[in-house]
């Protein structure tokens, strides 16, 4: 989905009326009837119609006269409401160039008017659960209500508490701004994705680092649940930081253990591919002969002290409940496949964008395909490629990016490739020649190691952008 920020130029206080009148409606109302968003917005005798009709060309409302004549918010719209409240507040005054395209996200630059840059995290739940049930319109039929946007701003939320809690312990990982509906401000990280990188001057420390933190996390009383070379950044000064924390789990959950082995197996299995660190040690037997041992092995979850709950009060304190978890667990994932590195499609560069194959217009579908997945165990264990045992992993309710990953491109092989797939997928090569060039030509600057993950999005437009949302 292409976030024009544009349009925003052209969006009058009335137009922001009407947006939050149907957002309102929402609350109650998947669909929210003309006469309702007529009544909340409360415009002049025939103001809100015209209003109406301008949101609906800039794709920030939906129109559904199937049931009864209304309205729903698109996620552009849910973007623009977002958007307009932080820079309200004065927590940006421009949008810039995307910075990458998640699975189940948007990350953008923002620039606070001092020319700070930060990041924001545009959470899109709905949009590869959609996917994966869009050539199964039969189990559609079963569908339970469910809001979207709803989900997505839960998950914003879990990821702003739980980076802010993370960062007051000292763990790497952005600074969390502020966060807004289902939109995260964050710190931007300086260098890219560990997958992005071929060559590393001390993969060892790098990997112990890394590893190190798998185990702090634990100590806190947290599994991070999708602990991979995506969502590790790490900079010139191969300093690592870890992002995307919206699947966390306490280590008190009932698959605990299974989550913490496999986020410290992806970690041993990308840097033997990647790195060639050879884990394998020898030792005696008891009988004398030479035994081999891994020592993913001997990372063992029961042996580390855990202060489960630790950061509960941290959570609370911004603003996420028990409740919003209880939600927000049985929703993300839903789908869990092999995971590891063991694929070399991680070589294909940012995952971001191999994840997503064709995502215009389909903003206009997440609220009208009100599917959840994790209440029809039918679709889940329909899924193409679902494995057994990891069906029964997705009923635990997590999924981690590998796997959602790996779900898409399983759906991606069946699917048609169109117009836009052909055009990403000419994107996605372009970045991953100039990665791979970038690490063979020798180290680059960190602003020129940024750059090649613009997707040749819009670039900043600073002030023509500022000095429209300052008028608002
Ligand atoms: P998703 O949940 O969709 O996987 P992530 O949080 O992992 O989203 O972000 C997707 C990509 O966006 C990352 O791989 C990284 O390239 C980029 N990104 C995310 N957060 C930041 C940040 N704070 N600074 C710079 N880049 C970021
Ligand atoms: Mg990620």
């Amino acid at each position: 989905m292409k976030l024009d920020v544009d349009v925003l130029r052209y969006l009058s206080k009335d137009d922001f009326r009407v947006l939050t009148a149907v957002e309102m409606g929402m609350r109650n109302h998947e669909i929210v009837p003309s006469e309702l968003v007529h009544r909340i917005a409360s415009l002049k005798h025939g103001g809100t119609y015209k209003v109406l009709k301008n949101l609906l060309r800039y794709k920030l409302l939906h129109h559904d006269s199937s049931k009864y004549d209304g309205f729903r918010l698109t996620y552009l719209g849910y973007d623009f409401l977002a958007i307009k409240t932080l820079v309200n507040r004065g927590v940006f005054t421009a949008v810039g160039r995307q910075l990458g395209v998640g699975k189940e996200s948007d990350i953008f630059e923002v620039a606070r008017e001092d020319g700070t840059v930060l990041a924001m995290k545009l959470h899109r739940l709905g949009r590869t659960s959609f996917r994966a049930v869009k050539s199964k319109r039969d189990y559609l039929r079963h569908r339970n209500s469910y809001n979207w946007l709803y989900l997505s701003r839960l998950a914003a939320l879990k990821e702003f508490a739980f980076m802010k809690a993370l960062e007051d312990h000292g763990f790497p990982v952005p600074n969390a701004v502020d966060c807004n509906r289902h939109c995260v401000i964050m710190s931007l990280v300086q260098g890219y994705p560990l997958v992005q990188v071929n060559q590393l001057q001390n993969p060892d420390s790098v990997f112990e680092t890394i590893i190190g933190l798998v185990v702090r996390l634990a100590e806190h009383g947290l599994i991070h649940c999708d602990f991979n070379e995506f969502n590790i950044m790490i900079d010139d000064d191969e300093k690592v930081t870890m992002i995307d924390f919206p699947q966390m789990v306490s280590v008190s959950h009932q698959n605990a253990q299974m989550y913490f082995d496999r986020d410290v197996e992806c970690i041993f299995k990308f840097f033997r591919k990647r790195f060639h660190l050879n884990f394998q040690e020898t030792t005696d037997g008891d009988d004398g002969s030479d035994i081999d041992t891994d020592e993913g092995s001997r990372l063992s979850f029961a042996s580390i002290s855990k202060t489960a709950g630790f950061l509960d009060k941290e959570l609370a304190a911004s603003g996420f409940t028990r409740k919003d978890q209880v939600v927000i667990q049985k929703f993300i994932g839903g789908s869990i496949e092999e995971s590891g590195s063991d694929d070399e499609g991680s070589d294909d560069g940012n995952e971001s964008e191999t994840n997503e194959t064709n995502v215009d217009g389909l903003d206009s579908l997440h609220l009208a395909e009100q599917d959840v997945i994790h209440k029809n165990p039918d679709l889940n264990s329909k899924k193409e490629g679902v494995s057994e045992e990891n069906q029964q992993n997705s009923e635990a309710g997590q999924g981690s990016e590998h796997d959602r990953h790996n779900a898409s491109d399983k759906e991606d092989d069946n699917e048609t490739v169109n117009e836009n797939d052909a055009e990403l997928m000419k994107r996605i090569e372009k970045q991953r020649r100039r990665a791979v060039s970038a690490v063979r030509g020798g180290r680059k600057s960190l602003a020129s190691r940024n750059s090649y993950k613009d997707k040749g999005g819009k670039s900043s437009n600073n002030s023509k952008i500022q000095k429209q949302l300052n008028n608002w």
